[in-house]
């Protein structure tokens, strides 16, 4: 199933109900039917609790369960028009707007809610990048700029990885890392780059071992034109990505939660050419039904209260 509405008018018309929206997510869980996570029987009651019970060997489970909706206090009208929203705004919405929009009483529930939907932009087990990629990392955060292969106080690093599209930006991939070292730099592309392919890199000694892992390295040498961009594309991607995070984060996030907002650009860079909003409303959904459900307190760490300005905008697409 790739059904998705394709207008706002379209979208009303869908989900009128949260039995409509129930039946969205059957359809996304069990595309062949119901099938029983204990037993894989086929066959279950609807309890009035609406749980599924099965016929075989009485295991009853609800249509969120297992996935980022478990445990939801809010109805999944709402989800939708959530989501609906965010993925059709291009020029920034505010947490509070949206707040304000939805009816929600407390602040810290759409803040959840935003930050839910960010973990479920990584799609399970996507593709790792291929073919022609640019790797650098660039310091997020601080005023200062940051020494290499040290750590820099208030500053976080972030490694980049961008495809060479004939000199065009492709497919990005971004990741905090600890340091520049071999030991975080390796593992991390490793995670987002198929063995196999080119990884372009200036002579950074935290990149030595990539051939040995089963890549083409081909290593960017110090030019004689100073000032001679080695690395334009992984360049652009940091320019963009600070550009975005000063402009609709104000600048103010924070390392500990700087993965939710890679993660975030992430998802929006990579289907920034996409035509259709709706199937980006149908992808957001389908890879919250598709992960592990996720807690409040697991994201909300130590610091919500501090945080929650700096969340306050959210979110814009990159151009
Ligand atoms: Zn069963």
């Amino acid at each position: 199933m790739e059904d998705y509405p394709l207008t706002i008018i379209e979208f009303e018309k869908w989900f009128t109900s949260e039995e409509a929206c129930r039946e969205y997510i059957f359809q996304l869980r069990w595309p062949d039917g119901f099938r029983c996570s204990r037993c894989a029987n086929e066959k279950a009651w609807l309890t009035k609790r609406k749980l599924y019970h099965c016929t075989q060997c009485g295991y009853e489970t609800s249509i969120t369960a297992g996935t980022i909706f478990q445990d939801t206090r809010h109805p999944l009208y709402l989800w939708f028009r959530l989501i609906w929203n965010v993925v059709n705004q291009k020029n920034g919405v505010s947490a509070l707007g949206l707040q304000r929009a939805l009816g929600l009483k407390r602040y810290e529930t759409i803040w959840i809610m935003l930050h839910k939907l960010r973990i479920a932009m990584v799609r399970p087990g996507r593709e790792r990048l291929s073919g022609i990629v640019e790797v650098d990392e660039t310091y997020i955060g601080g005023k200062k700029p940051g020494k290499r292969g040290r750590g820099a106080s208030g500053k976080s690093l972030v490694l980049i990885a961008v495809e060479d599209k004939e000199n065009h930006l492709g497919r990005i991939r971004l990741r905090k890392v600890q340091d520049a070292s071999t030991a975080s730099l390796i593992p991390t592309i490793q995670a987002g780059i198929e063995p196999g392919s080119s990884v372009r890199t200036d002579a950074w000694n935290g990149y030595i071992g990539l051939s040995s892992k089963g890549y083409n390295h081909i290593v960017m040498r110090q030019s004689a034109n100073v000032g001679e961009n080695l690395l334009p594309l992984a360049h652009r991607v940091a320019a963009l990505l600070k550009k975005w995070l000063q402009g609709t984060h104000q600048g103010a996030v924070r390392g500990s939660h700087l993965d939710f907002y890679l993660d975030e650009f992430t998802f929006r860079f990579n289907r920034r050419t996409s035509r259709s909003r709706g199937k980006l409303f149908f992808r957001l959904i389908q890879q919250a039904v598709n992960i592990e459900p996720v807690k409040g307190r697991d994201i909300r760490g130590d610091r919500l209260h501090t945080f929650l300005i700096s969340a306050d905008i959210f979110p814009i697409a990159c151009p």
